[in-house]
């Protein structure tokens, strides 16, 4: 590797330990964070960011929805900026690395370039949008869609488990909701946006490589299903005579791993919530997930028609009433091809070995490819797990993602 201007890697892995201290899901670290977006947690990781970034020089702005943006000022104020970053919400028990590297990662990129005193034309601008997960209320993406201009008025009125609602969540942050629009950015404004993330998955492993370069993102989708039978007495109610929806529910979900298998997509549940949920009760009502991915928009089409016939086909068998709702629908995404030939460059510049790869999980990136031009830079994932508090990226492949990224960001900025 040749560097002539190298990240301080000792800095960015403290930051990393620091985030990761925020919202521990107990005092047993080994479960894991849980920083779900606009909770107190989250806000405490918000507030020190923010700390962060005025730190390291940025001058700091919170958008009404909460995207956080740290700027370091180029010489020409009217040129497009260049933005990078990622997102520090977390799922329930999730791990230190899923998006606090691509956030953390571009303040050290950008630290770097301020105290080697490079002289950049236009502004870069550190993001760390709000809600990517979208654990909390069932939908994510919910601060790069508003910067995009293409969020739903509708999400303020989601609830979270406690019956909280999005409009609540963002007040009690101290934002308004009703200003969102004011978070959208003219497309002009923005030159590119570049995201580093973990991979979350073990291709970068299998090749014994620390970054890769991404060319698709896998759209997902989310439908929420009730399945609504009858709540009958399990002692007095002989078995043809019950509509029991987590009878039903068994069928479609061994149904959703067939079609998954089938084309060769990826199919999930992973949120149940039975009712009325008694022992000795017939479980009348039954609401789950389904998340459905694939790189191929059409086939992914077909697993969700699939999908769709499968309820269809064992409620009626078994005399369910079936509800579907779409929750999320997002386009899978190319990444900019001339960002991912910048890319190349600079870890041939820089004699990294690096290779183009596809990205199975969803990131803000995916709304910000219909935005501006679009790349990401993948870090190598130990056992390729995350979502868990196991995930884990060593320091070594952190500070070569970072490198790669300030030297992007450099050429970009130029
Ligand atoms: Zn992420």
């Amino acid at each position: 590797m040749i560097i002539t201007c190298p990240i301080n890697k000792q800095r960015l892995w403290n930051t990393l330990m620091e985030l990761g201290n925020i919202g521990l899901t107990s005092s047993n670290k080994a479960e894991g964070l849980t920083r779900l977006s606009l909770s107190k947690e989250d806000l405490a990781a918000r507030s020190y960011l923010i700390k962060l970034m005025e730190e390291a020089g940025l001058e700091v702005r919170v958008d009404p929805i909460g995207n956080i943006f740290g700027k370091l000022n180029g010489s020409k104020k009217t040129a497009p900026v260049v933005l990078s970053g990622s997102h520090i919400d977390t799922v329930h028990q999730g791990g230190m690395f899923d998006g606090a590297l691509g956030v953390l990662g571009a303040i050290e990129a950008v630290r770097t370039i301020k105290e080697a005193g490079i002289n950049l034309t236009h502004t870069i601008e550190v993001v760390s949008f709000t809600d990517e997960e979208g654990t909390r209320f069932g939908t994510g993406y919910i601060g790069s869609k508003a910067m995009a201009g293409v969020l739903e008025e509708k999400i303020f009125t989601l609830e979270d488990d406690d019956g909280i609602t999005y409009r609540e969540a963002i007040l009690n942050a101290g934002l308004d909701p009703l200003s969102y629009k004011e978070a959208t950015r003219k497309k002009e404004e923005v030159k590119a946006y570049i995201e580093m993330h973990i991979e979350q998955g073990k291709v970068l492993e299998e090749h014994n490589m620390s970054v890769g370069i991404v060319t698709d993102i896998q759209g997902p989708i989310w439908l929420e299903v009730t399945l609504i039978g009858n709540p009958d007495h399990a002692g007095a109610t002989p078995m043809h005579m019950r509509k029991d929806a987590a009878l039903a529910m068994a069928e479609v979900l061994l149904e959703i791993e067939t079609i998954a298998t089938t084309y060769k997509g990826v199919g999930t549940v992973g949120k149940i919530k039975v009712e009325p949920g008694g022992v000795n009760i017939i479980p009348g009502k039954v609401s789950f997930s389904v998340d459905l991915r694939h790189v191929n928009k059409e086939l992914r089409t077909e697993m969700v028609n699939k999908v769709f016939e499968s309820l269809d086909r064992v409620s009626n068998r078994r005399r369910i009433h079936a509800h579907i709702d779409v929750k999320k629908d997002v386009d899978p995404a190319s990444c900019s091809k001339e960002i991912v030939q910048l890319l190349e460059e600079v870890c041939s510049e820089l004699s990294i070995p690096t290779k183009k790869i596809q990205c199975g999980a969803g990131h803000d990136s995916l709304i910000m490819a219909n935005y501006t031009k679009m790349g990401m830079i993948f870090v190598r994932s130990k056992d390729g797990i995350s979502h868990n508090p196991k995930e884990w990226t060593d320091l070594e492949d952190c500070a070569v993602g970072t490198q790669v990224l300030f030297e992007t960001l450099v050429k970009l900025a130029k």
